[in-house]
């Protein structure tokens, strides 16, 4: 199975579309996001310096970042195959990515854009729930993606959590950092070859989607 980038603004779902992916295709799901976050709570420097970028909605620096990253694709489980959620989010993460894929002698694969109006990816943001422990993702206000039992997980049955920046405030910011540094890859990716677009409205029909780019 090839890897999977996901490049999307906030709330695209592309948690939701990894989750998806790795239950049915055992394969990694590599959130950089989830990695910055459990750095945050180291009691240092970086941990605090971390913090704050999440707080603000702006990008951690690329050094930390890759850190992360690199030791994360190290593991074992990441031979199967693994998605990217969250990385890369500027050219510079791009052009690191690919020098390390050269080292680790890893296939870049594909590159999966999923598109969403401004307006759907704020409603998600304000419902969005997440599992704390498998990363399972829902919504307490669209249908088809509240959990069967408010506030628990469906996957691994743990209490959900609201992230502290999914409010109106760091969505603007994030949405604008998109805008700025993350889209223009789009570009990039379509110059290799390697980019396929994915509308992101309904949860399954995305999913029947990816799986046939995936399977072709
Ligand atoms: P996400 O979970 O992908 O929505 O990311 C949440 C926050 O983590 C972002 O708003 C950034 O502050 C930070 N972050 C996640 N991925 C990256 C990345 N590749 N580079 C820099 N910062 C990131």
């Amino acid at each position: 199975m090839k890897n999977i980038i996901f490049i999307a603004p906030p709330a695209a779902g592309k948690g939701t579309q990894s989750t998806l992916l790795k239950e049915k295709y055992c394969l990694a799901h590599i959130s950089t996001g989830d990695l910055l976050r459990k750095a945050s709570l180291e009691e240092n420097e970086r941990g605090h310096y971390i913090k704050d970028c999440l707080k603000s909605g702006k990008l951690v620096s690329d050094e930390i970042t890759l850190d992360l990253l690199t030791e994360r694709l190290k593991q074992e489980d990441c031979k199967n195959g693994f998605i990217l959620d969250g990385f890369p989010r500027n050219l510079d993460q791009v052009l690191a990515y690919e020098k390390l894929l050269e080292e680790l002698q890893i296939d870049l694969g594909y590159v999966i854009f999923l598109s969403v109006p401004k307006e759907l990816a704020e409603k998600r943001i304000l419902g969005r729930e997440t599992c704390p422990d498998c990363g399972a993702v829902f919504n307490d206000q669209i249908e088809g993606s509240k959990p069967k039992v408010p506030g628990i997980c469906d996957v691994c049955g743990t209490h959900l959590t609201k992230r502290k920046d999914d409010n109106l405030e760091t969505f603007s910011i994030r949405y604008d950092t998109y805008m700025e540094h993350t889209k223009p890859l789009i570009d990039h990716f379509e110059k290799l070859g390697v980019l396929y677009t994915v509308p992101s409205i309904d949860r399954d029909e995305t999913f029947k989607m990816i799986e046939k780019i995936i399977k072709d």
